[in-house]
């Protein structure tokens, strides 16, 4: 089979995750704009899906802007917006684990962030001022009966200077002090992320390709959502790992931009794996 063009006749949609897929760190994958301007002159809709809860739409916009690529806020489904969507007319006053962005968000969708004593959920992102005060007080409130929401439960993040505490780290200590589990959660690989952008966009499944880096978080998402999957080797998954895993991707790339330049001439080659 011949892969040049491949993605552009089969796929109408392409929702890429972002740290390992566009950019790395504060280094821009080699090329990833240019792919994301040749997606969209050949008519296909680019979404963008972060488990990051720190920023909201517009501030992850702005964010993108400053690293050269450009979108709109609506085309991005980051966990704090998605946080926001799945509690939006389920409940109306919530204690917030979480930074300005998540915040930001809940208000934009007509939730209140309240004192732990007026909540009925909490809801729980990477929050990189969290004390133990706070922890005790969303604790208070689980005990209490509260809706108990995770923006995500990566236990890490990659940063500059190696691993740091992520949201389900924080999310796992309320779990073990309140021996409860958490009720929901809007990250991946939950597929609630995936079912929106869907929803939102009018998408038909079979023609939208999720990319992302990671096998746990990416890859089971979409399988979860429906979609199809192609995993970039350019983040935190190696081929190794691809190949010995469990969950297997539709599609293994070098990077994205195989999405519009690979063809059998290459050493490397797609590996179709289902
Ligand atoms: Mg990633």
């Amino acid at each position: 089979m011949n892969f040049k063009n491949y993605f552009l006749n089969r796929f109408s949609a392409f929702i890429l995750d972002c740290d390992g897929v566009i950019w790395k760190g504060s280094h821009v994958i080699p090329g990833a704009r240019e792919v994301i301007n040749i997606l969209r002159e050949n008519g296909k809709l680019v979404l963008f899906v972060t488990n990051n809860a720190s920023l909201s739409r517009r501030t992850y916009a702005e964010k993108m802007r400053s690293l050269g690529f450009d979108v709109d806020p609506k085309e991005i489904y980051c966990s704090s917006y998605v946080t926001a969507m799945l509690l939006s007319g389920k409940v109306e006053r919530v204690y917030v684990i979480g930074e300005e962005g998540l915040v930001e968000e809940l208000e934009l969708a007509g939730l209140k962030s309240v004192d732990s004593d007026k909540a009925e959920c909490v809801v729980v992102g990477l929050d990189r001022g969290l004390t133990y005060s706070k922890l005790s007080k969303a604790l208070a409130c689980l005990l209490r009966g509260a809706l108990f929401v995770a923006t995500n439960r990566d236990p890490t993040l990659p940063t500059e200077s190696g691993l740091a505490l992520g949201a389900g780290a924080i999310v796992a200590a309320l779990e073990a002090a309140s021996g409860r589990s958490v009720d929901l959660v809007a990250g991946k690989p939950f597929p609630f992320m995936f079912e929106l952008a869907l929803k939102d966009w009018n998408l038909e499944a079979s023609k939208t390709l999720v990319v992302g880096d990671r096998l746990d978080t990416d890859v089971v998402g979409a399988k979860r959502a429906g979609l199809v999957s192609a995993l970039v080797l350019s983040g935190v998954t190696s081929l190794d790992e691809v190949q010995s895993a469990k969950v297997s991707p539709d599609f293994v790339l070098r990077s994205i931009t195989d999405l519009v330049s690979l063809d059998l001439g290459h050493n490397y080659r797609a590996i179709r794996s289902s």
